[in-house]
């Protein structure tokens, strides 16, 4: 566990993380005149995800803590793999989060202005072509503990190279015939300063730029500048981009421009959990999920369909904290957090999921009652309903035990239990088919005890949700478990598909019965089904075939694991 983990549960402020000590420090010396200007910048090849999630509570998050703005900043570098599908669904959800962009910006708005900064940068004797093959630059860039061989084209003129340049951008050339490279020092201890490459010939169509291009600026060569350009303070990202730090600084040294700072914070690893934007759009290519919004995707729109509120995921990523060092956090904190905001915020229904018929046999036959019931116990906002109440009712099959331990509380023959919001009954009877398989039960009610209150002082520990046969709706109901089995999913052994962790039981779909009052939801809609869980309404759901999907149960795994 790490210390992170056990901030849940505190109140009271948070310790500062260290971006916020880093910028707080930054205003008082008057930095770049206590201005805060942070960014996003998604890649449009896939959705967003619940890592992103972090990123973006994070840096939406420490701009509005210092009275500064955010830009969203799309990094459409790579023609090949970016689609407008995805720029939309990823505007869609940063805003669904709870966050508004002060620019929507493209790095590709930029590819003309990084064109002529490259040409300064062969002007002052800092960038070369080579036609190496991909292959042989890989291989002369040497090792760790190895220098690199300098290429045989690193010498050209400044004229030869300008030509060159202006050469590819015209489209003289073919795909991995020459790269443009930064002339740093191929003996670098950090292999990526060897040399690294700042522009490749891709001879594709862009989303946004069409066919004006075929010369596209690597990450290292784009990102630094784009944030300079929009005069990012502080530029955030994952740790793995820490030995990315010094080109980041040379560029932006050796061009004399804004000086944007990076800074770098652990990425959110979850358990069960694949992050990757190529396993996962996998999965969808494969149908092995319904599609990106499927409820058991890391998505956020998968999230969102599952019924997760932007409130839980910025309260998540506010409990995971901003880490130093790489570590994983438990997907039962994620569970907790959903399960504390719709704790608060979800009313209450009743629903039955694995009906068992009783018939209340001293119940007169025809009669209905409209029994009040409380919307939700945390908020008395929420006002009261009513629920029919009628001679035949359905409860759940594992709520009734023929032959019970010791301490079963619910109902067994000749055993009382209070049905919530109604009445004691008492089981006189227990009906089975030919096979044996008890089909009905036979109880009689205490016409007294009305409101589930007793009318003598006589104890009954067990109370059962229930629906009445009669005025009860059927439902879809989808049960979700975990996508994965392996707690570390991405960890495979050698030779074998990485799929081979997923969880073949991960959707279950039953048909229960849920009170009439659910008959007028709509989609996205958050219930607690009394003892059951938290349920949303699906997109599938209509007014003749109602679909809700399993957010989350009751239980609360995450408190155990915390030691709360
Ligand atoms: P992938 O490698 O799967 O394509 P990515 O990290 O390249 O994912 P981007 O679209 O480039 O995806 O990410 C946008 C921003 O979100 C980046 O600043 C990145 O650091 C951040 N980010 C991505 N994944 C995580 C994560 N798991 N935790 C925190 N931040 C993340
Ligand atoms: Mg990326």
């Amino acid at each position: 566990m790490t210390e992170n983990e056990l901030t849940i549960g505190d109140s009271g402020e948070r310790p500062k993380n260290f971006l916020e000590e880093i910028i707080e420090a930054d205003i008082k010396a008057g930095k770049h005149g206590g201005k805060v200007l942070t960014r996003f910048p998604p890649e449009p090849n896939g959705y967003l995800h619940i890592g992103h999630a972090k990123s973006i509570c994070l840096n939406f998050g420490l701009a509005q803590k210092y009275g500064g703005k955010t830009n969203l900043r799309f990094d459409d570098t790579n023609p090949v793999k970016e689609d407008v599908e995805y720029v939309n669904s990823i505007k869609e959800d940063i805003r669904w989060l709870g966050f508004e962009w002060a620019n929507e910006f493209y790095a590709s708005d930029y590819f003309e202005q990084l064109y002529e900064w490259a040409e300064e940068l062969i002007k002052k004797g800092l960038a070369y072509v080579d036609d190496q093959t991909q292959e042989e630059i890989r291989k002369n860039r040497g090792t760790v503990t190895q220098p690199g061989k300098e290429s045989p084209w690193r010498n050209r003129s400044v004229e030869e190279n300008l030509d060159l340049f202006r050469r590819m951008r015209a489209g003289e050339f073919n795909d991995g015939e020459k790269v443009l490279r930064a002339k740093i020092d191929m003996a670098h201890p950090n292999m990526l300063m060897r040399d690294p490459i700042m522009y490749r010939i891709i001879h594709a169509e862009h989303h946004r730029t069409g066919n004006k291009w075929c010369i596209y600026p690597m990450y290292d060569y784009a990102h630094g500048q784009s944030d300079s350009i929009e005069k990012i303070t502080h530029s955030i990202c994952t740790l793995e981009f820490d030995v990315h730090r010094p080109l980041y600084d040379w560029f932006i040294e050796k061009l004399g421009i804004f000086p944007s700072k990076q800074y770098e914070f652990a990425r959110l690893n979850l358990s069960y959990t694949v992050m990757s934007k190529r396993k996962l759009l996998e999965l969808v290519q494969q149908k092995i999920v319904m599609g990106w919004d499927d409820p058991r995707m890391p998505t956020i729109s998968g999230l969102r369909r599952r019924g997760y509120t932007p409130e839980s995921i910025r309260y998540f990523a506010d409990k995971v904290g901003v880490a130093k060092r790489d570590n994983v956090i438990d997907l039962s904190l994620l569970e907790f957090c959903v399960r504390e905001d719709l704790n608060k915020r979800a009313e209450r229904r009743m629903a039955v999921l694995n009906p068992l018929k009783v018939v209340i046999t001293n119940y007169p036959e025809g009669q209905v009652e409209e029994l009040e019931a409380v919307n939700n116990p945390e908020d008395e906002s929420a006002g009261k309903r009513k629920v029919p109440f009628s001679r035949e009712i359905y409860i759940e099959r594992d709520d009734f035990m023929e032959n019970p331990p010791k301490k079963f509380f619910r109902l067994a023959p000749g055993k009382e239990v209070r049905l919530r919001y109604a009445y004691f009954i008492k089981c006189d009877e227990v009906i089975k088919d030919e096979n044996g398989e008890i089909v009905e039960l036979r109880c009689s009610y205490d016409p007294a005890s009305r409101g589930g209150q007793s009318p003598d002082g006589r104890k009954v520990k067990g109370t059962l949700h229930w629906v009445s046969a009669t005025h009860a709706v059927k439902a879809e109901i989808r049960l979700f478990d975990r996508l994965f089995s392996s707690p570390d999913p991405n960890n495979v052994p050698e030779g074998q598909d990485w799929k081979v962790n997923i969880n073949p039981d991960s959707l279950k779909v039953i048909e229960g019965y849920v009170e009439p009052a659910l008959k007028d939801v709509k989609h996205l809609d958050k219930f607690q089904f009394e003892r059951l869980g938290y349920f949303c309404v699906d997109y599938d759901s209509t007014p003749d075939h109602l679909v809700f999907n399993r957010t989350v149960t009751l239980k609360d795994t995450w408190a155990k694991i915390a030691g709360k």
